[in-house]
């Protein structure tokens, strides 16, 4: 790998890129590329008697939309220029959703796994008080998710500490979202991310010219599938094409791969790893010693779930999958994308596939503005409803239902149906906006540049309605 290869200037040159097929000034432009505030930090800490200096940072891309959004990452390998780059992709994640928000992303520079729980805890408080100092979060100003390394337990941290420091603001618990449900969380954020990179290529799937153009059969099942990273992100796509009807035929960790041409149990090589420490010698399944060797394995989708860069100019050459799902953000470096594209592979670009965390993220938001959880007022009421209209068939039809055909028929619908059901409805709308755009625009070559035309169109509008302030 390049040691100056920089995600932030692959992100820039894929905005650029796109930027020709839009008509935007380019003042405005080059505003909507720049990170708009960036705040680097250096504090202390105690860990055992001993002063640590953490590195970390706080990037807020745009403003064109407020809050910024976007997730705080726990690892070794966070420096400014990944946060840079992972914060501009968050304010084309939003646009592209139609999430009412600008991009964000924050980092500290540590492995988590070095340290006790205990000191986590210290570091994360300190981190959220710099922050508040100054003025990077907040319910209407910025507010940080869960990201790589970091989960409900980090942002419950974050929650108090906010609340501790802004007591009596009514508004306190949307200042971060990722939260557990007993602090405020919305059901199906959890899973949001891996299920919405489902949605997002079953609806590529269900596109006859595009699989035509791929020479595949339409739909999900029985398409072959390897995920990269078993991870939040990973565990639970794979469970989800699994529930679909593909078959998860290779599965990647850090300490190597396996695969399965008849299909892996997705929950058991899970329950395996727990059990043994590694995903190597699940029974029924080839061994690969090196973890990227699975990248290159038949199949029909690829969904690199981890961290950035997996797929470069080394091993883009070697990958046989038709479709790459970008679960992971930046997961190919533009080198690796431009050898795909040419290879015509169908690369399904991460800024728009692994927006679901950032949807349901929206979504506990807006609970926690509203202080009452969905289906709350309506479920009672829709059950009552469906209850008397199906009575009334009955009684019209002569014609009596089953008790379960009667309990779905009745159901009224709970948080998690209404978060799942805004969630595919978010993802099939997207998918079709970058479709169309794409089909309107031939000379674009591939669903990245499709993707960002799309975001850059609903910022850049934004900025031009809003106007420039003097
Ligand atoms: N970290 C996630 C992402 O990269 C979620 C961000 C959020 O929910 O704000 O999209």
């Amino acid at each position: 790998m390049n040691p100056e290869y920089s995600f932030f200037d692959a992100v820039c040159k894929s905005f650029d890129k796109a930027a020709a097929y839009t008509n935007f000034d380019a003042g405005i432009l080059e505003q909507i590329k720049q990170c708009n505030s960036v705040l680097r930090l250096h504090f202390p800490v105690k860990i055992g008697d001993k002063v640590e200096v953490i590195k970390a940072y706080r990037v807020q891309h745009s403003h064109h939309k407020l809050p910024c959004k976007g997730g705080i990452r726990f690892s070794e390998m966070v420096n400014l220029d990944e946060v840079m780059a992972l914060a501009a992709l968050m304010t084309y994640k939003c646009a592209i959703v139609n999430v009412p928000f600008g991009g964000a992303k924050g980092g500290i520079s540590i492995d988590p796994k070095k340290y006790s729980a205990y000191d986590l805890e210290r570091i994360t408080r300190r981190y959220t008080s710099e922050l508040i100092k100054k003025k990077f979060i907040g319910p209407g100003e910025d507010v940080p998710a869960p990201d790589y390394g970091t989960g409900e337990r980090e942002m419950s941290w974050i929650l108090d500490t906010y609340m501790a420091m802004h007591p009596g603001e009514v508004e306190a618990l949307g200042c971060v979202t990722g939260k557990p449900i007993t602090q405020g969380g919305v059901r199906g954020r959890k899973e949001a991310t891996g299920l919405g990179v489902f949605f997002g290529i079953r609806e590529v799937c269900n596109n006859l010219d595009m699989m035509k153009k791929l020479g595949m059969p339409t739909g999900i099942a029985g398409k072959k599938i390897i995920v990269q990273g078993l991870g939040n992100v990973g565990y639970h796509s794979a469970k989800f094409f699994e529930e679909g009807g593909a078959i998860v035929v290779g599965l990647a960790e850090f300490e190597g791969s396996i695969y399965n041409e008849q299909g892996l149990d997705v929950e058991a090589v899970f329950q395996h790893r727990k059990t043994t420490g590694s995903i190597l010698n699940f029974p029924g399944a080839t061994n690969f010693l090196k973890s990227s060797d699975a990248l290159e394995a038949p199949c029909d989708i690829l969904i690199p779930a981890a961290l950035e860069n997996v797929i470069n100019g080394d091993n883009a050459d070697k990958i046989k999958a038709k479709i790459v799902g970008e679960a992971a953000n930046g997961p190919l470096t533009p080198e690796a994308d431009e050898i795909l594209v040419n290879k015509g592979v169908l690369v399904v670009p991460d800024m728009y596939l692994n927006a679901g965390g950032v949807t349901v993220s929206y979504f506990e938001w807006l609970k926690n503005l509203s202080h009452v959880s969905y289906g709350r007022l309506e479920k009672r009421f829709m059950e009552n409803q469906n209850a008397n209209i199906l009575s009334q068939i009955e009684s019209m039809t002569g014609n009596t239902v089953n008790e379960s055909q009667r309990k779905l028929l009745v159901h009224g619908p709970d948080e998690i149906d209404l978060v799942r059901s805004g969630l595919e409805d978010t993802m099939i709308k997207a998918t079709n906006e970058i479709l169309e755009c794409w089909k309107n625009n031939p000379d674009i070559k591939d669903m990245r540049t499709a993707s960002f035309v799309v975001a850059i169109n609903k910022v850049g509008t934004s900025y031009m309605e809003l106007g420039i302030f003097p």
